[in-house]
């Protein structure tokens, strides 16, 4: 390796390692949804901090290097509470303090009272090695895809690190006892110092690509939801019918379409507005949700009517569920400040057995069916198979 001036690399690192806290701040500030960009942000402040008094003291007494080792072994642990945050852990904010301690103590014991600056190295580095173990271990990802993918580049980089700082214990613990008069002189640093920082912005550069993918990913959810009542929208439900049917399909299991409408809702706007006819709406979605079996899917299908895609479940089975959303909805009026407001609901049922797994095909016997709830009187549920060709023509012609 050719031979690195130690402070200019050290100044280098400091101004990108800046660049990079800056660019985490923004992204933590416009997406606090997001958890972890705020640690890797401090955590980059704090390396930048310690690099800046490793830097000034590179040449002067050390009093200064002392904390500024323990601040970046302290930045780099950081990253570990950000991992943790990033994939839905609880941080642990004792690792940084631990590692400031423990830095911070050591190397001063072992520079100034023993005056012994090999086995500080050796400690130093093998704590800085027990920190990016651990990121390298937490950075195991059993995700496929662009994140999983990141993810492991990352760990690799972060083992690679571990084994750059046990190497220089090694290196140290053999090394020339001169070269620990002055350790900005000593090549094995400037170089460990050189590929850490590299491999540091390659992992700052990574912790930036993984929030731009959750986010794209969070985008894409968004774009799946219903924003007033929160349950997914139409094409949320369609792809979800569409996951349900493949699954169904290949096990052989039936699967039900229930299309639920809720009754003279135009009246709960006349009379109480749009705003409350909206709160009816997100309680209606709530009840029915509570109603549900786990795996069921709610959907709205489009203005006040919703759709439910029930896996492994026949017309039949359908039809007591159904009955229950009904009763369910009849017995729980929205309270509103003034009004306990009453609605009820009809809805249509239709199976894979008889109507095949097409979502469409699915949606339109169940909407046939539920044309026959309206008809009929509303405030019921009809099943498909019961809906005659003639009540399906005459509907046609209507
Ligand atoms: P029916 O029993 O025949 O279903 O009568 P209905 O009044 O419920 O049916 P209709 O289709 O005539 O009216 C649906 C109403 O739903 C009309 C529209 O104002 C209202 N609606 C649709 N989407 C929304 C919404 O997002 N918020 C509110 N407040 N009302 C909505
Ligand atoms: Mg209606
Ligand atoms: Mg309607």
């Amino acid at each position: 390796m050719p031979n690195f001036d130690l402070r200019t690399i050290v100044f280098m690192s400091m101004l990108l390692t800046f660049m990079f806290s800056m660019m985490l701040a923004i992204t933590r500030v416009h997406h606090k949804e997001i958890h972890g960009p705020g640690y890797w942000s401090v955590g980059n402040l704090v390396v930048g901090l310690g690099m800046i008094l490793v830097l000034i003291q590179l040449d002067s007494s050390k009093v200064l290097f002392l904390p500024g080792m323990a601040l970046i072994g302290t930045g780099l642990s950081l990253y570990i509470n950000g991992i943790q945050a990033f994939t839905n852990r609880i941080p642990d904010h004792r690792i940084p303090v631990l590692v400031f301690v423990l830095l911070l103590g050591m190397d001063a014991y072992y520079m100034l009272v023993q005056h012994d600056v090999r086995t500080m190295v050796v400690l130093d580095s093998a704590v800085f090695a027990l920190v990016y173990l651990l990121c390298a271990r937490l950075t195991t990802s059993k995700d496929d895809g662009l994140l999983g993918t990141l993810f492991w580049i990352a760990s690799s980089l972060f083992l690679i690190s571990a084994l750059v700082m046990a190497a220089r214990a090694m290196l140290a613990l053999n090394a020339d006892a001169s070269v620990f008069q002055s350790l900005a002189s000593w090549s094995v640093n400037a170089n460990v110092f050189l590929l850490g920082a590299v491999i540091q912005f390659f992992i700052s550069g990574l912790f930036l690509l993984m929030l731009s993918y959750r986010l794209t990913q969070n985008m894409a959810s968004i774009a799946l939801m219903d924003g007033l009542t929160g349950v997914v929208n139409r094409r949320g439900l369609e792809d979800a019918a569409h996951k349900m049917q493949g699954i169904c399909k290949r096990i052989n299991l039936s699967m039900t379409v229930m299309m639920i409408d809720i009754d003279h809702f135009k009246k709960v706007n006349d009379q109480y507005g749009h705003l409350v006819g909206d709160d009816m709406l997100r309680h209606l979605a709530k009840t029915i949700t509570g109603i549900l079996r786990s795996g069921d899917v709610l959907g709205r299908y489009g203005g006040e009517e919703f759709c439910v895609c029930l896996p492994n479940t026949t017309e039949q089975d359908a039809v007591g569920l159904a009955e229950r959303i009904r009763i369910g909805v009849e017995n729980a009026p929205l309270l509103d400040r003034r009004h306990k407001i009453h609605v009820t609901v009809s809805i249509g049922v239709a199976d894979s057995v008889r109507v095949g797994y097409d979502f469409k095909a699915l949606v339109h016997a169940a909407d046939n069916a539920l044309y026959q709830a309206k008809n009929a009187g509303r405030n019921r549920v009809v099943r498909a198979s019961l809906v005659t060709d003639t009540q399906v023509e005459r509907r046609r012609k209507h």
